[in-house]
């Protein structure tokens, strides 16, 4: 067995993902087009293209992560942008100006792909940097699925959207459309969701082999590599390693026992990602599944521009109040949880103005106890750690009666 091959899939994680944002950096210098876009976005297109990609969220929850987001988003604030708009935005928009964080950089764009089917605040802000750097912008409007399910009205708009994007990017490039390369990325695409969910679903085991932290670190991965081989082959070992584990019986850390299987709601705190794992683990709670990673199961046949029209409109964020309640109560079941943690993300609206109701209607199916704290994504100034810890023990306890009364 060779070096390479000994490699873990955690050491592959993050040479992909500096490989992304150096090989954009790359192109760019060499005159190619680089597109930002939303983490949702049907890729696929910009990949069969040869388009390098990279996503303005996922580089602001780097920034979070590496706790200089504040600077960013002050930046912002003095230049009029609200506080009240999303943590993502003030940061990105700050970053378009000085093309500079201690997270790594990424190139500015030439081309603005944006897809409105995980909130209609990016619409506003990829509008104005493709105004602001005089650059076309792709949109797709993907409605809001107001129905249990998408409906074929809504599969027919979304899939002539997809049409016209492949005519604007044949303008933008000057190249032909390769659909046979398309079929292929479409083919790769669809096998990285299977294998990134497939690795999620390892957690169901008891205990977990999965500390579900994880899940956002890898998701930096899902978001920039579906379209690649590479992708797909980093969470194919994830999965082996994590079944690997689920089948000798050894949970999620070296040391410490998984005493509670928790759910979380949303957005992690980029932030304060150490601190909040902390906590949980100091009191044996393991978080073991998320709404929110679950997004980029982005499943389709190959060739199938229906199928992919449909997937892409299905993200839970783009799904009506029963089936937000139906998915959490079925996660609940799945992975046998004892309890939920909702973050209140200040910046994500559309995550959050249903989660009263959301957390009123589980918890009287499932009578699974849970909290809500207060936080942002990438904002440091709307998270007390505090606040978190005191709502995490106030959970334990929940928890803890419940088991008591053998339930
Ligand atoms: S965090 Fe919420 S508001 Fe911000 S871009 Fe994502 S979905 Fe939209």
């Amino acid at each position: 067995m060779n070096v390479e091959d000994k490699k873990t899939s955690k050491i592959l994680l993050n040479e992909l993902l500096d490989r992304h944002y150096k090989e954009a950096e790359e192109a760019k210098t060499r005159g190619e087009l680089v597109a930002w876009a939303t983490s949702i976005a049907p890729q696929e297109l910009l990949t069969t293209m040869g388009i390098h990609t990279v996503y303005p969220e996922n580089h602001a929850a780097a920034i979070g992560a590496r706790k200089c987001s504040q600077e960013f988003i002050d930046y912002s604030e003095a230049k009029g942008y609200s506080v009240d708009l999303c943590s993502y935005a003030r940061v990105n928009l700050a970053y378009m100006e000085t093309l500079n964080s201690e997270a790594g950089n990424i190139p500015k764009p030439d081309l603005i792909f944006c897809c409105n089917n995980i909130c209609n605040t990016v619409i506003k802000w990829y509008e104005n940097i493709a105004k602001e750097l005089e650059i076309p912008m792709i949109l797709f409007d993907m409605p809001f699925n107001h129905q249990y399910e998408v409906n074929d009205q809504d599969v027919r708009y979304i899939k002539a959207q997809i049409l016209d994007a492949i005519d604007r990017l044949e303008a933008i490039t000057g190249k032909k459309f390769d659909y046979d390369r398309f079929g292929e990325v479409m083919r790769v695409s669809s096998e990285t969701s299977v294998w990134w969910k497939k690795a999620a679903m390892q957690a169901r085991h008891i205990p977990s082999p999965l500390n579900g932290f994880d899940l956002f670190n890898y998701m930096a991965t899902i978001v920039c590599a579906r379209g690649t081989e590479e992708g797909r082959d980093l969470f194919k070992l994830w999965y082996e390693e994590l079944k690997e584990k689920a089948e000798a019986g050894r949970g999620p850390w070296k040391s410490g026992e998984e005493k509670y299987r928790v759910m979380w709601d949303g957005i992690a705190c980029w932030p304060y990602l150490s601190d909040t794992y902390k906590v949980l683990k100091k009191y044996g709670i393991n978080m073991v599944t998320s709404t929110y990673p679950d997004s980029w199961y982005i499943v389709y046949e190959e060739n199938d521009l229906d199928g992919m029209a449909r997937a892409y409109s299905s993200n839970y964020v783009n799904r009506n109040l029963d089936f937000g309640v139906d998915n959490i109560t079925k996660l609940v079941e799945d992975y046998r949880l004892d309890g939920i943690i909702y973050h209140s993300n200040r910046s994500c609206k559309l995550m959050d103005f249903r989660q009263f109701e959301v957390q009123r209607r589980v918890e009287e199916r499932t009578g699974v106890p849970s909290v809500i704290f207060d936080g942002d994504q990438t904002d440091p100034r709307a998270f007390s750690p505090a606040q978190y810890e005191t709502r995490v023990q106030a959970l334990v306890e929940m928890m803890e009666n419940r088991k008591g009364e053998g339930r």
